[in-house]
């Protein structure tokens, strides 16, 4: 039987630690704000957005919320990034992906400027990702990171396996994984014999998209097992990658679905808008 690696318990305490030092900032004079944009009326990204207030506020960060309407031009997105980016009293920058038909997401990301990047996809902090210096990582890949923290478990020469190459998800996490000497392989959907990858790993992270593709077959006896995917089952409930019923009880450590990655990428982006006040001191 697995230890379950509990993201909500471990959410919370991330949260209290950017909670105290963001009062810790205030103490000194300096408030910590995060502006959250989002264009258009999807209902996911509505919920996302709204979580990311719940958490600010529960972190003492003033969020500012910036609703754009589903026929916002490109220009009218860059001119309020403009706006926020030269806004000395703003620390980090959060534009809700995806966006909406016809926007250029890579021309948005790159022109909020890299010290208020809190989700950390523009280049300049991937650069600073890949020769491992990070000062923001992607929310996801950190908060996978901090579970081996929180468990004490290994990652220094263990052979860990990463499916899926999104820049968001599986090359950051390759690269935090290499950072703390693992020996990674990152997979993606043309791998060869990807079962027999995977079981030759101590620490397999799985961040695909698929409900419920990877069963037994794919995991060692004692395999530390990450699912970052959010998908639905046939039932419409919502699942990971991993068929966990079926993985659970030969992993050594696994996160479930709900309660395991997602809280942790929201305590993360709390936590890089911290970072973010920090630099504008
Ligand atoms: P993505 O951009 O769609 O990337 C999926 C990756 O999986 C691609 O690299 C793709 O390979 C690979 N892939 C697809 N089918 C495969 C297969 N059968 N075998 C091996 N590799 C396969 O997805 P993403 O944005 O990284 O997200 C992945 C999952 O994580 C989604 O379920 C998403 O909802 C979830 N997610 C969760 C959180 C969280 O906080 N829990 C955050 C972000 C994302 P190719 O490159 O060859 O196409």
């Amino acid at each position: 039987m697995a230890e379950i690696l509990d993201g909500k318990a471990l959410s919370k305490k991330v949260k209290a630690q950017v909670k105290t030092g963001v009062e810790e900032l205030l103490a000194k004079g300096k408030e910590t704000h995060l502006a959250v944009v989002l264009v258009g009326d999807d209902p996911a990204s509505a919920i996302y957005v709204k979580h990311k207030h719940k958490d600010c506020k529960e972190c003492g960060i003033i969020s500012h919320d910036f609703r754009l309407s589903n026929d916002t031009s490109q220009e009218e997105l860059l001119g309020l990034i403009d706006k926020l980016n030269a806004d000395t009293s703003i620390d980090g920058i959060l534009v809700q992906l995806p966006l909406s038909k016809g926007l250029d997401e890579h021309q948005v990301i790159e022109r909020i400027h890299a010290d208020k990047d809190v989700d950390a996809f523009h280049p300049f902090n991937i650069g600073l990702l890949s020769i491992g210096m990070p000062r923001f990582a992607p929310c996801t890949p950190a908060g996978v990171m901090e579970f081996f923290e929180e468990y004490k478990i290994d990652i220094a020469s263990k052979n860990a396996v990463v499916i899926g190459r999104s820049n968001i998800v599986g090359k950051p996490m390759a690269q935090l994984l290499s950072t703390k000497d693992a020996t990674v392989t990152l997979c993606h959907s043309h791998t060869q014999n990807l079962a027999e990858i995977c079981r030759g790993a101590d620490i397999v992270v799985c961040a695909v998209g698929k409900p419920k593709i990877f069963g037994k077959d794919y995991f060692k006896e004692g395999a530390v097992v990450i699912d970052v995917g959010m998908n639905r089952d046939s039932e419409g409930k919502l699942c990971g990658d991993v068929d966990f019923e079926e993985v659970e009880p030969i992993a050594s450590y696994i996160t479930p679905v709900p309660g395991g990655v997602g809280p942790m990428t929201r305590a993360e982006l709390m936590k890089n808008t911290f970072r973010a006040s920090e630099l504008h001191i």
